[in-house]
């Protein structure tokens, strides 16, 4: 992982080499590009691949590959890191509305982490009523973590695609068929897990398991993780697994309330 690296980058990209652009979508530029001020007065290559160029008698490397190499990883984890609707794909910090304290908090402690990863021990768990913005805040650390530091990380709504695509590995004739283990494997080892819509159907001893096995693994391999549901956990998970998925995300996560209005566009 890289730090940040003082001497090389500048205050304007917050040492990082990288300038995201908000509104790339309107403007047709690149969503991330390298910083203006510290990377492209040196860059001799003029952008092309593979980043070399020549001094006359050598090819070197450019100032600026390793920057755009990591742009490039950075763009191809992001594609398919699972966020897709238009809702919350590309937003950043600067999206999140304050409506209350809770909210407040929340964005705070989303603040540090960005600010502060990889260096950060907690992940979080986020829970209140629907409308409150915590999918769009979870997806909102995730595409600042992929974006900013080009590690992996994915998005999963658990009832939706987890336990859906987890079926599907057990039909014959399906794309996934017998692929279980590798998809369990991925989301348990992966940097940033994000599991959006925590709650889990208590008839199922499977589910129960499968997800206790996925919390436990992370867990386990000290992995970030954040989790969204509509239900205090304290209350919610204490009987799950004989409360074992609770105690291991007590100790993963730092747990918050973000309830209040539902402040989505009523459509
Ligand atoms: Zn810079
Ligand atoms: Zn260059």
């Amino acid at each position: 992982m890289e730090k940040k690296e003082k001497g090389k980058f500048c205050s304007y990209c917050d040492y990082s080499g990288i300038i995201y652009n908000p509104s790339f979508e309107i403007t047709g530029e690149n969503a991330l590009s390298p910083c203006p001020k510290c990377v492209i007065p040196q860059c001799k290559c003029g952008g092309e691949e593979p980043y070399y160029y020549s001094d006359g008698e050598n090819i070197l490397p450019c100032f600026c590959r390793d920057t755009r190499m990591k742009i490039d990883r950075a763009l191809e984890i992001y594609s398919n890191c699972g966020i897709e609707s238009r809702k919350f794909k590309w937003k950043t910090i600067n999206d999140f509305k304050v409506v209350n304290n809770l909210a407040k908090e929340a964005k705070n402690a989303a603040y540090d982490i960005i600010r502060k990863f990889p260096d950060v021990n907690k992940g979080l768990y986020l829970w209140g009523n629907p409308g409150t913005g915590k999918t769009l805040l979870s997806s909102i650390i995730l595409t600042e973590l992929v974006l900013h530091h080009a590690v992996k990380g994915k998005f999963i709504k658990i009832s939706r695609n987890f336990f859906n695509l987890l079926r599907s590995t057990f039909i014959e004739g399906s794309e996934r068929y017998g692929q279980s283990g590798l998809i369990e494997k991925e989301l348990a080892t992966v940097d940033i897990l994000v599991i959006d819509d925590f709650g889990v159907q208590r008839d199922s001893p499977w589910e129960q398991e499968t997800l206790y096995n996925l919390i436990d693994a992370r867990y386990e391999g000290e992995k970030f993780t954040i989790i969204t549901s509509n239900n205090n956990p304290e209350k919610s998970l204490k009987e799950l697994s004989e409360g074992r998925i609770l105690s291991r995300i007590r100790e993963m996560c730092r747990i918050m309330e973000l309830s209040g209005e539902d402040f989505r566009e009523k459509s």
